[in-house]
């Protein structure tokens, strides 16, 4: 099958023969000093790269080059976001599933988890014990299945979930991480007010992706591939893609990774909002030694790195799957999105106390409480932050976009973080967390370059002291 960026079909944007005449491009130029100078020359300008050029940085290993990749996508992170990481949750509403996922504890067959289902009652608990902890941002989680989590439960669950305002709590945004779907039901999604529709390809090695996935219709390699696609046509244009590093070879699905982003671009005009870059981790009758591509924190850094400056435009996310170390790491390298005190079981926020690792998707590395985290970034110069204003103010999609790439959007990031940080201190921080981050917002505010911008976010910082809520650009 030829390639074609903006073919509808998976065959022939994800080309298999594109990705192999990719992978021997990138070989034969490794450590082409020449060649990568271009290629960086054109990073630098923050004007993204496509697979070829980043598979050649991939493969190359001249350390020199590979601390330039390093301090690019750091220059890059910072001047397109500034210093800002946002904050976020997973909500797991159900762990029913008909598929047969090899890597994933929910898979069908899997007698040992117990299997559970939250009622809106639960959900509403949940929600209660999330708003408590301080989050804002949430990404739904829920297996596949027809009967247990239908299209109507999950947007009934967003509809309860925005409906909840406790304290002075509030979730102000749901992002869908659920299987794919139809056009249709992507449209309902879009009608319940969604954030952002994430999907995992997993592997963009359809032999590999049709052995991970031997039943079920997660087993449909090309309906799943098309799936982003069936998203944008319903009209959701803010859309989340990312593979499972580690299920198959980590080159073969880097490659295809930027393929798929350059394939929205291409067709619809808007890539994709975010790249999560999740590693295969143990759960339940999964050993990771099963698998064996597992990739080295080395390689997983140089990942991160190079799709950050491949994908400037992209929010990169990582999970609590990562140890502290490991985060700590990457935070440095481009990724702009954090999950902190995250439960991967169904009901695990409002039932902590209870064993809920019997029905955990995966064991968390970093089990730090959001506090922790907020205080532990704080402590590493970054502003922790629960913005969710760009999808409130329309700011999503092509529009979204633009004011990336045109690096304005961190003039509203920069002020958001720090009237949302203050949100968070003054309702949910302990006493360490509050001094710090109050430090950080006086220093943080004689940054911000527009007097006009500053003296309105010094009165909103002011207006939070005294009570009011929900300010933002
Ligand atoms: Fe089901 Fe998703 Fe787990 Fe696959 S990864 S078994 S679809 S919950
Ligand atoms: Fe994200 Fe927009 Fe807020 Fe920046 S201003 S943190 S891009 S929602």
């Amino acid at each position: 099958m030829p390639y074609i960026a903006n073919s509808s079909k998976a065959e022939e944007f994800i080309s298999p023969q594109e990705i192999l005449d990719t992978l021997q491009y990138a070989g034969e130029n490794k450590n082409n000093l020449p060649l990568i100078e271009t290629i960086l020359e054109k990073a630098d300008k923050c004007k993204g790269l496509n697979h070829r050029e980043a598979a050649v940085l991939l493969e190359c290993d001249d350390k020199a080059v590979i601390e330039q990749i390093y301090g690019l996508a750091k220059k890059i992170k910072y001047k397109l976001y500034g210093r800002r990481i946002v904050m976020f949750a997973p909500l797991y509403l159900s762990n029913y599933c008909v598929n047969g996922c090899v890597y994933c504890p929910y898979h069908a067959k899997n007698k040992n988890i117990a299997r559970r289902k939250l009622t809106q009652d639960e959900i509403r608990k949940e929600v209660i014990a999330l708003q408590d902890m301080g989050h804002k941002r949430l990404a739904l989680e829920a297996g596949e299945h027809p009967l247990h989590s239908p299209i109507d439960y999950i947007l009934e669950s967003i509809d309860t979930i925005y409906s909840i305002k406790h304290k002075n709590g509030a979730i102000r945004r749901v992002n869908v991480n659920i299987a794919a779907t139809t056009v249709d039901n992507y449209k309902k999604l879009n009608d319940a007010g969604i954030g952002t529709y994430i999907l995992f390809q997993e592997t963009y090695h359809k032999e590999s992706y049709e052995t991970l996935h031997p039943y079920g219709p997660k087993s449909n390699y090309t309906y799943h591939t098309e799936a982003i696609d069936r998203a944008m046509e319903a009209g959701i244009d803010d859309t989340g893609i990312g593979v499972l590093f580690g299920l198959n070879n980590y080159r073969y699905d880097f490659v295809g990774l930027l393929m798929h982003a350059e394939h929205l671009e291409a067709r619809f005009g808007v890539g994709p909002h975010t790249i999560s870059v999740p590693r295969i981790c143990p759960a339940d009758s999964i050993d990771t030694n099963d698998f064996d591509n597992s990739i080295s924190d080395d390689v997983f850094g140089k990942i991160v790195a190079i799709i950050r400056i491949s994908a400037p435009y992209a929010g990169m996310i990582i999970s609590t799957r990562e140890s502290e170390e490991s985060r700590r790491k990457v935070l440095e390298l481009g990724v702009s999105q954090l999950s902190g005190g995250s439960r991967t079981s169904v009901g695990g926020y409002s039932e902590g106390a209870k064993d809920t690792s019997q029905s955990a998707q995966f064991d968390i590395s970093d089990t730090r409480t959001l506090d922790e985290i907020v205080h532990w970034l704080l402590r590493l110069g970054h502003i922790p932050s629960f913005c969710t204003a760009c999808y409130r103010e329309g700011r999503t999609g092509d529009r979204f976009m633009a004011l990336v790439k045109s690096g304005k959007i961190a003039d509203c990031c920069g002020p958001n973080a720090l009237m949302t940080l203050k949100e968070y201190l003054e309702d949910y921080g302990t006493e360490a967390t509050i001094k710090a981050g109050l430090r950080l917002i006086d220093e943080e505010l004689t940054s911000i370059p527009s007097e006009k911008i500053r003296l309105i976010t010094k009165r909103n910082l002011n207006s939070i002291s005294e009570g009011k809520r929900d300010f933002r650009f």
